[in-house]
């Protein structure tokens, strides 16, 4: 584990307030924040999976999913556990909501500096990092300090995110970062709300603060039959982007049933391919994933 550098006292002198996400946990001694990682310890807050990978791969930059970002290249891919969002169809549950059971001493997969990230990144041909598979912005300390590392070797940064930053941890990451694939899961604060216990506003915030720092961005929005899926609720997504920059890439993937939705059904080609049309009324660049 190392000392955040995201977080602030409050008065009382014992209360931290974390600020790398928008949830903008107030956590008590020996607390942890939603995101389960973060943890004050005697009024210091601290990372707890600082250096502790549970998840790396060598994959195709597509797969992130970025299609126009060094094409056919390799990211060198790694991720913790926990998530400050607790998706009810999340795809990657076993690793985002493994902070949540009980009894999780944080003693899991390999302990690395961001040194041999580096090292790795590099002898497997890769030619950025990628922070994913689970959400990023709650180990962004950890971040850091490896993407300062990747990009005096000459590695770009991606992160693969929830988008829920805050103003003040995105200007902490984004000089390091050179590409981002952000989902937009819906364009309802009830469906973030209810289905992913977050909120609409900071995810929208996050995407116009990428686009003008430069950051390249492509945004996915997994469509799930009955929750996300009404025309006009897509067209409320696709023109938002439009908003932004037309040119910005929008993946529309189908969704399995996984984690506590496993009653649901498959997207259907015909609502997928519904979504593909109606974002090419406002986006140049629009592709279907998981088919
Ligand atoms: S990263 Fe977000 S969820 Fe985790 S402690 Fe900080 S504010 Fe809370």
């Amino acid at each position: 584990m190392k000392e955040c550098e995201l977080y602030g006292v409050e008065r009382d002198g014992k209360t931290v307030r974390c600020f790398a996400c928008s949830h903008k946990c107030l956590i008590k001694n020996g607390d942890f924040g939603i995101c389960g990682v973060r943890r004050n310890l005697n009024s210091k807050l601290y990372l707890m999976v600082y250096g502790k990978i549970a998840s790396m791969g060598i994959d195709s930059i597509e797969k992130k999913p970025l299609y126009h970002f060094y094409p056919r290249t390799k990211a060198f891919s790694i991720g913790t556990v926990g998530c400050n969002f607790k998706c009810e169809g999340c795809q990657n549950f076993e690793i985002s909501q493994i902070n949540k059971q009980e009894n999780f001493n944080f003693n899991f997969g390999e302990d690395v500096d961001p040194g041999e990230i580096v090292k790795d990144a590099l002898s497997t041909g890769c030619k950025s990092i990628a922070y994913t598979y689970n959400e990023p912005a709650i180990f962004l300390e950890f971040v850091k300090d490896i993407a300062v590392l990747a990009r005096k070797k000459g590695l770009k940064n991606i992160l693969v995110t929830n988008g829920y930053f805050t103003k003040e941890s995105f200007d902490y990451i984004a000089p390091y970062i050179d590409a981002m694939n952000i989902d937009l899961k819906s364009f309802s604060n009830d469906f973030y709300l209810k289905y992913c216990g977050s909120k609409l506003a900071p995810v929208l915030d996050t995407i116009k603060r990428a686009h003008e720092k430069g950051i390249w961005i492509e945004i996915t929005t997994l469509i799930i039959p009955g929750l996300n899926d009404r025309e006009r609720d897509i067209e409320k997504i696709a023109s938002f982007i439009a908003s932004i920059d037309k040119n910005i890439p929008w993946h529309v993937t189908r969704f399995f049933p996984m984690y506590r939705m496993t009653t649901k059904q498959i997207t259907s080609k015909e609502i997928l391919e519904k979504a593909y049309k109606i974002g090419k009324k406002y986006l140049n660049d629009v592709h279907m994933g998981n088919v």
